[in-house]
């Protein structure tokens, strides 16, 4: 079941007549043999596809920038599903170059994306993750990086979370994406230019940050459409100075 939340789920799937009905005659016939599903909803929406008992296996988004999924993915688990990871590498977010991600344990990775990999390998609770590869050396790179057989060493995990806390204790300071200053009349997606300004200021991803700032300039969304009307301060619980932000967001990433 491709690209599922729970919402299409219970009214579209879970149907009389439905793909789950004929997904699990199938099954029963032999035609195939196991039932899955990709998933793009909240964390407690996963659990509950997870309790609904019809699937064995899902893929799912995880990696070192968003960890919404982390305890869904630990349940799923305990309760005998085969977890697949999609998006490893952050859809490539985390391919940039990025001397604090490299650094993230004390002997440091050859690149953002090995130490990137290397944490998705060393959860427990996933049985493989689909990284995109565009060439052979990517290809041959990862698999380097699968064959390591302790992706992270106990240590290393215990560094990674400390400092992993640390950065997004700092991009919550910056603004929590809690969306309470939106809409913008003029159409500036406020949380997401700060979550593009996050990636260079606190993980270093300046390529990164900079091709996120462009998708929301093409869909007219980027901080340099503000037009400075102040609507949008006094909304938010962080006293954030989003103006000021804004127009230094699009002085770095412009
Ligand atoms: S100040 Fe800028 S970002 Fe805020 S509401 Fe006005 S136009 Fe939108
Ligand atoms: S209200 Fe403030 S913290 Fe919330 S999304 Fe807007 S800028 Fe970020």
């Amino acid at each position: 079941m491709w690209a599922i939340n729970l919402d299409k789920y219970e009214n579209l799937i879970d149907v009389k007549g439905g793909p789950m009905e004929e997904a699990l005659k199938a099954k029963e016939e032999g035609l195939i043999r196991h039932i899955s599903f990709s998933f793009h909803d909240t964390p407690e929406n996963l659990i509950k596809l997870v309790d609904t008992g019809n699937f064995e296996t899902m893929l799912v988004q995880y990696n070192l920038l968003d960890r919404s999924n982390e305890q869904a993915i630990s349940y799923a688990k305990s309760k005998g599903l085969g977890v697949a990871i999609m998006g490893p590498v952050g859809g490539g977010r985390l391919g940039a170059p990025s001397e604090q991600i490299q650094k993230l344990i004390p002997k440091g990775t050859k690149s953002s994306a090995e130490m990137a990999l290397r944490f998705v390998f060393s959860n427990p609770n996933v049985d493989v993750a689909l990284s995109g590869m565009s060439d052979l050396k990517m290809l041959q790179e990862n698999v380097r990086i699968a064959s390591i057989v302790e992706p992270l060493s106990k240590e290393e995990k215990d560094t990674l979370e400390e400092i992993l806390r640390e950065k997004q204790r700092l991009a919550n300071l910056y603004c929590t994406g809690c969306n309470y200053c939106m809409p913008c009349p003029n159409g500036v997606d406020i949380p997401k230019n700060f979550t593009a300004m996050n990636y260079f200021r606190v993980y270093d991803l300046l390529d990164t940050a900079k091709s996120t700032y462009e998708k929301l300039k093409n869909d007219q969304k980027a901080a340099e459409s503000c037009i400075q009307c102040y609507q949008c301060e006094s909304k938010c619980p962080q006293k954030i100075k989003i103006v000021e932000q804004l127009e230094e967001v699009a002085s770095k990433l412009a």
